[in-house]
């Protein structure tokens, strides 16, 4: 299939206008291509559209509940200065009005900077609003082209068919859950943070939060502001360890749940608990491609995939956005789009199937030689940096180093890779979550750094006020 591209503009579909989606298109469009765009909710934005609603089934089980996409709480506020978060000819730099001016403002901030470069680069023109994607498949005829089957809110149904389709659908809304022996029995209640939006309904409770990286972080404290205790079970903590301070402690992991309410951590420390917080994460999940036999997700790994986009039988006929988790989100799926818009016209080639499922297979197997988990096969991130790899060898950055990863997409499709100011600001925004403490978002002190980013910032805007 690969062979058959020649230069030249596609008819491309979009799965979902989040963050990814958005850049997406724009890259399409820029490299010649015709889009259109399906987006399942009104507005553009994906994750950072909050919304109060919440799934009737607190634990998101029921696989035919009604989605609600949204896995924000109210008092979110990004993780990661807003300098590095943005797209890169596009910087997330403070609005005039009513907008957060903080470095790390809150949701509503962001959600504003996504209109803003959709609105910039008139990108809603190109999307079907209320348009869920139903199915994704190969035309019977086997002729490279791709049917897309979707539905309105209204109620229409309708097909299409595209020379490629871009998936762009998130990861944030499909829930995972601890396994906890006992739990079925357990009286109290259990929601994912999934469906966390305030901390009301935990007022004066005692409450677990199983998880510690950074939804985990964020909501036992913001649990902790209304509650009578806070108990957080976490990987990270050793079998004898019990920290504690004001209403909020922090345990091993979970060893069971028993009938009475109780909970056993793994350090004996026994709590009766009204309610348990499960912050575990998510699982990709692609409804839409039904019996596709062209990717699978197996213990949360995408594949086969060739550098975490493309699936080597099916390419570039069907891509992948922003499967890589942690790291510079925004950054990586503009990099990304740049390499699969410029594989679809043609101008940048893809090695055959066959060397694309090789590269795929040595990865993988290079992970399991390390011991790396499947889970962690899309965790992209720079270990160099981020304490959470404490645990995995210096010599798996050859592997997941998310730099030498954009790097080489970026010697691919011949642009710009991370700029050398964005990655010195992320690597030491990454070690200020983990050792910045409660006051990380308001405390810094690379003021020399960040002159000198407001200074890139400025050329960049002349460069374009000169350019048009
Ligand atoms: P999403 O934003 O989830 O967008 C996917 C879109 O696809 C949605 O609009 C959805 O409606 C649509 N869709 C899904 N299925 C269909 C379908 N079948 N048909 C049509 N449309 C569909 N990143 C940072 O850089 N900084 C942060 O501070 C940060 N904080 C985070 C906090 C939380 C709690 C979480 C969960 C993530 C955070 N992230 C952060 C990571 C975040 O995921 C990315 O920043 C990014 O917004 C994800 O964008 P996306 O486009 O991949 O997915």
């Amino acid at each position: 299939m690969t062979s058959l591209i020649t230069s030249r503009a596609r008819h491309v579909a979009v799965i979902g206008l989040g963050a990814a989606g958005l850049v997406a298109v724009r890259e399409l469009r820029r490299e010649g291509h015709t889009v259109i765009g399906f987006e399942r909710e009104k507005h553009v934005g994906g994750l950072w559209v909050y919304t109060d609603r919440v799934e009737l089934d607190s634990l998101s089980v029921d696989p035919d509940r009604t989605i609600v996409h949204s896995s924000i709480y109210q008092s979110l506020r990004t993780n990661l200065p807003r300098e590095c978060m943005g797209y890169s000819d596009f910087p997330f730099v403070t609005r005039s009005g009513d907008g957060d001016p903080r470095r790390y403002p809150d949701h509503r901030e962001v959600l504003m900077y996504l209109q803003d470069f959709a609105k910039e680069f008139k990108i809603e023109e190109m999307i079907r609003f209320e348009t869920e994607v139903l199915c994704v498949e190969p035309t019977p005829e086997n002729n490279h082209k791709w049917s897309v089957q979707f539905k309105s809110s209204s109620g229409v149904s309708g097909e299409e068919i595209f020379d490629a389709v871009v998936v762009c659908n998130g990861h944030f809304t499909e829930p995972r859950l601890a396994h906890i022996p006992g739990i079925e029995s357990w009286p109290g209640k259990q929601i994912h943070s999934h469906n966390y939006r305030i901390p009301d309904l935990f007022k004066d409770q005692v409450v677990i939060v199983i998880g510690s990286q950074a939804s985990g972080n964020d909501i036992s404290k913001d649990i902790a502001t209304i509650a009578k205790e806070v108990h957080i079970s976490s990987k990270a903590v050793a079998s004898d360890s019990y920290g504690c301070y004001d209403n909020l402690r922090i345990h091993p992991t979970i060893y069971r749940a028993r009938e009475d309410g109780s909970v056993v951590f793994r350090n004996g420390k026994v709590v009766f608990a009204d309610a348990i917080v499960h912050c575990t994460g998510y699982k990709y999940h692609f409804p839409f491609l039904k019996n596709n036999g062209y990717v699978t997700v197996e213990d949360n790994r995408v594949g086969p995939l060739y550098k975490h986009v493309f699936p080597p039988a099916f390419a570039p006929g069907i891509s992948f956005i922003g499967l890589p988790f942690m790291g510079l989100q925004f950054f990586m799926f503009e990099i990304q789009s740049k390499w699969v818009a410029s594989v679809l016209s043609g101008r940048v080639k893809l090695p055959t199937d066959d060397k694309m499922m090789e590269e795929a297979i040595a990865f993988y197997t290079k992970l399991e030689d390390l011991g790396i988990p499947k889970r962690y096969t899309h965790f992209l991130t720079d270990p160099r940096g981020n304490p959470m790899l404490g645990t995995f060898k210096p010599e798996d950055a050859v592997v997941i180093s998310q730099s030498d990863y954009f790097n080489w997409i970026a010697k691919q499709c011949g642009c710009t890779s991370i700029e050398r100011w964005r990655e010195r600001l992320y690597n030491v925004a990454i070690k200020k979550i983990f050792f910045g403490g409660d006051s990380y978002r308001d405390q810094w002190d690379d003021d020399q750094l960040i002159e000198e980013v407001y200074g890139e910032f400025a050329k960049l805007k002349s460069n374009q006020d000169c350019s048009s």
